[in-house]
């Protein structure tokens, strides 16, 4: 590098910032683990920074672009999602931006099968009886009773890296699996998981045969004794299948009144207010979130309500929060290695230089020539 590049990280990510600096960059690190006030961020851009570290916390929109006109190269985001970066004004000043896809797909997809397994089997009802000491005696239904996931069926809302993923786990349950995403279908993957499992079944390894199948969303709703959410948010004007309270009364009041929803993606996904009436009003029988439309989630949350405590499990936007996942420093397992390889791609002009070869980058569109 001839020129010293300057980099501001809104947040610490761990021993991926010691080794840029080793390569030479001035890193500065917001060391608070609040979010930086956008001021600050505006502040950091408009003094020369070449490169921004940013997590989903953080704005990034025209008036960063501006304060960065000129100046700013690059936003190395620490996530997969990227709805809090504009993309049209990353366009339009003709910065890219980058992503960590693909190193958390499997703890993402874990933890949401986890969040389905804690929330059918009440693990955290169960947990509580023992603790307050209200496990009196063994008893064939009393208190309560869970419900098995084995052989039942489930359906994937968006069938993206982290949606064929969780399919991946569920077949591994003896699953029938529901697929529906409107712009991408793998339908090699499926083929793959029937094949897996028409071998399981043969070999004696799993006693009923299952399916897996695309269906459209209705089917998938209707059909599903549990939903699992996997797409992007989207807004209106950002798709012709935006996902913005894809998950309303009328989608609740199709699925079945025993069925289950886990929502890793993004919290606007699903409408909050409407999801604690269909607890509330035992339209569906559960839910299990990670993620909110307002973080951290609200002390008035309507999800609070003690009356659906038992059947609505809360997480703190956490299911990629595993150590490999989050630390590592190399780019094919970590998302701070990842991060920080975005940006140098970007800033040591790899690849020739040419923005729409650099595998991280996401808006390589604004670059095509
Ligand atoms: P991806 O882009 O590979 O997959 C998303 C899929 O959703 C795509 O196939 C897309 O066609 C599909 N889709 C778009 N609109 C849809 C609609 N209306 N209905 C159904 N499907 C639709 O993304 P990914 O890597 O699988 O990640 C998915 C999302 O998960 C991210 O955008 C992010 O918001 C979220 N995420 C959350 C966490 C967490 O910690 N909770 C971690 C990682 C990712």
């Amino acid at each position: 590098m001839t020129k010293r590049m300057r980099v501001f990280a809104t947040c610490d990510i761990g021993e991926s910032i010691t080794l840029l600096r080793e390569r030479g960059y001035e890193v500065e690190v917001y060391e608070n683990p609040e979010p930086p006030p956008k001021s600050l961020i505006l502040e950091k851009v408009r003094s020369g920074v070449d490169g921004l570290i940013t997590t989903l916390r953080d704005a990034v929109d025209a008036e960063l672009f501006e304060a960065g006109k000129g100046k700013l190269r690059v936003v190395a985001q620490y996530a997969v999602g990227f709805d809090n970066i504009n993309r049209a004004d990353a366009n339009r000043y003709r910065v890219p931006f980058t992503n960590t896809a693909d190193v958390l797909t499997e703890a993402t997809a874990e933890f949401a099968f986890f969040m389905l397994g804690a929330l059918a089997r009440k693990l955290w009802s169960a947990e509580h009886l023992t603790r307050e000491n209200k496990w009196g005696f063994w008893h064939p239904y009393l208190p309560f009773l869970g419900d098995e996931v084995t052989g039942k069926t489930v359906a994937i809302i968006g069938t993206g890296r982290i949606g064929l993923a969780m399919i991946k786990k569920c077949a591994g349950f003896d699953m029938n699996i529901l697929c529906y995403d409107p712009a991408y279908q793998n339908h090699e993957y499926i083929k793959g998981i029937q094949e897996t499992n028409d071998l399981r079944h043969a070999r004696g390894i799993c006693r009923e045969k299952t399916w897996i199948k695309y269906v459209a969303l209705e089917e998938a709703l209707a059909g599903a004794d549990f939903v699992s959410v996997h797409v992007p948010l989207l807004r209106e004007g950002e798709s012709s299948t935006p996902t913005f309270h894809l998950f309303n009364e009328a989608t609740f009041r199709k699925m079945k009144p025993t069925a289950y929803l886990v929502n890793t993606s993004r919290g606007p996904v699903v409408d909050e207010a409407a999801l604690a009436k269909a607890l509330r009003d035992k339209w569906i029988a559960g839910a299990a979130l990670d993620v909110y439309e307002r973080e951290p989630l609200p002390a008035d949350s309507p999800l609070r309500d003690p009356s659906i405590e038992d059947r609505c499990r809360l997480l703190p936007h956490f299911a990629s929060a595993a150590k490999i996942t989050r630390l590592s420093t190399d780019p094919d397992k970590g998302m701070a290695g990842r991060c920080v390889q975005g940006l140098i791609d970007v800033l040591e002009e790899n690849y020739g230089g040419d923005v729409t070869k650099m595998p991280y980058v996401v808006n390589k569109e604004a670059f095509a020539k």
